[in-house]
């Protein structure tokens, strides 16, 4: 590594490293109660995963660049240039690292592996090594963001066909799937697809809801990859539209890391404060459950329902009962998995696995605690909140001869809604 890259590369460290970061560099104490916090580490048995190593690479570049005792007396302090192995290994650790924070939550003194991992990706960014797939995706929402009236004919045909659907399932002729309506009480900030948007329309008609719809999906590949700028960026083309529609409130969908972006880290990243309310699709389903803004009936939806805490939702998000309580209303029939909530096993699919191909095999077998906690639960039906979490548990379900039938949440419910046609909106 020329000097001219190592002082981008410890520029970065500088730059990112704030006082709890620091702390972290300092207070790790080897006790590896991390290894069996991490299904990563769990399912592979590889030492480049357990959490406490991952960690350490960042520390021993810097103490190396940024501590005395490592620039004078490198292999005493464990201190270490950032060469090209490092940097392989590092990329590994970083971009497999689910975010799932599981290790924090055991670790004595909360390190939180998975914010140091967001120094190693923009470090591996700087170098020219951040993950290609991951960087593709984000670039492709940012030019969607710059270029939207090239993809406006299409969306608008595809919402009045799901607006199509919604009307056959609540048989009502006049429901609407409404389309960047100004002076809306809720900006809905879906997911690509039908399936995000029919259920939740649904649930927003028969609650009586003031809502829109706008071009701009909730996924945020930057966030992934690691960029805080293009996932910024990424997150800034649905604040704009909210801003410009004068909505009171966004919601964002079944989906972990959207949740977390709108809630947690906008304001962080802008440097702004949300001139609206952030809210998660189920909290709103809960209200409107409580409230009597939608009747649900017991007794619809068959076997046994067991419901999984994706972790940028349950563990790092803090919804732990609003799901629950929506899926007890639908069901008398449910079981929790153990553990769960706070201790809920990662499924092994967040964080930008599920799109990142060279770590299948990783995935896959990552994945093993969470059959181990399906299988015991003696479950047939699975609510699952998060579109990364369903993917890799089909693929579970599949490999492993579950049997499972995986649900969205907002599916089951409009399944258990006394509706004309709910049969047909919960394909
Ligand atoms: S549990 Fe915490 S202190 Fe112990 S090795 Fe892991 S990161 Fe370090
Ligand atoms: S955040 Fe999750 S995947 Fe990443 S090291 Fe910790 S336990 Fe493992």
């Amino acid at each position: 590594m020329d000097s001219q890259q190592l002082t981008t590369l410890t520029g970065v460290i500088d730059k990112k490293m704030n006082r709890q970061l620091k702390q972290y560099m300092d207070i790790c104490a080897r006790c590896a109660i991390c290894k069996d916090a991490c299904h990563q580490y769990v399912g592979t048995g590889d030492f480049k995963y357990l959490p406490a190593r991952r960690a350490e690479l960042i520390r021993q570049i810097y103490k190396k660049y940024f501590t005395k005792a490592g620039e004078f007396v490198p292999a005493l302090y464990e201190a270490r240039d950032p060469d090209e192995n490092l940097l392989e290994e590092l990329y590994d650790s970083a971009y497999a690292c689910t975010g799932c924070r599981r290790c924090m939550y055991y670790c004595p003194f909360s390190i939180d592996t998975a914010w140091i991992l967001s120094v190693a990706k923009a470090i591996l960014i700087a170098a020219g090594m951040g993950n290609e797939m991951l960087g593709q995706l984000a670039d492709a929402a940012i030019f969607k963001g710059d270029n939207a009236e090239m993809f406006h004919d299409v969306m608008i045909s595809g919402f009045e066909d799901i607006q199509e659907e919604v009307r056959q399932i609540t048989g009502n002729p006049q429901a609407e799937v409404p389309v960047n309506k100004q002076g809306a009480d809720i900006l809905y900030v879906a997911l690509a697809g039908a399936h995000s948007i029919r259920p939740a329309a649904v649930i927003f008609e028969e609650a009586g809801e003031s809502w829109t719809i706008s071009m701009f999906e909730a996924a945020n590949y930057g966030f992934f990859y690691g960029d805080a700028e293009k996932a910024r960026l990424i997150t800034k083309r649905y604040i704009d539209e909210a801003v410009r529609l004068g909505v009171k409130e966004i919601v964002v969908p079944e989906c972990g890391h959207a949740y977390r972006v709108a809630e947690y880290f906008y304001e962080a990243w802008s440097k702004e404060p949300m001139p609206f309310k952030v809210s998660h699709i189920l909290e709103k389903v809960d209200e409107y459950i409580k409230a009597g803004r939608i009747t649900v009936d017991k007794g619809r939806i068959e076997g046994k329902v067991t419901y999984h805490d994706p972790c940028q939702i349950g563990r790092n998000g803090g919804l732990f009962e609003q799901p629950r309580d929506i899926v007890k209303a639908v069901t008398d029939d449910f079981v929790d998995l153990a553990p769960n909530r706070e201790k809920q096993w990662c499924c092994g699919g967040g964080g930008g696995i599920v799109a990142m191909e060279e770590f299948k095999k990783t995935r896959l077998a990552s994945g093993i605690k969470k059959v181990e906690q399906l299988k015991a639960s003696g479950a047939s039906v699975l609510a699952c909140p998060c579109e990364n979490c369903r993917l890799q548990i089909e693929e579970l379900n599949e490999i492993h001869e579950l049997g499972l039938e995986i649900w969205q949440v907002i599916d089951l419910v409009v399944a258990a809604m006394p509706l004309p046609g709910n049969e047909s909106a919960s394909e």
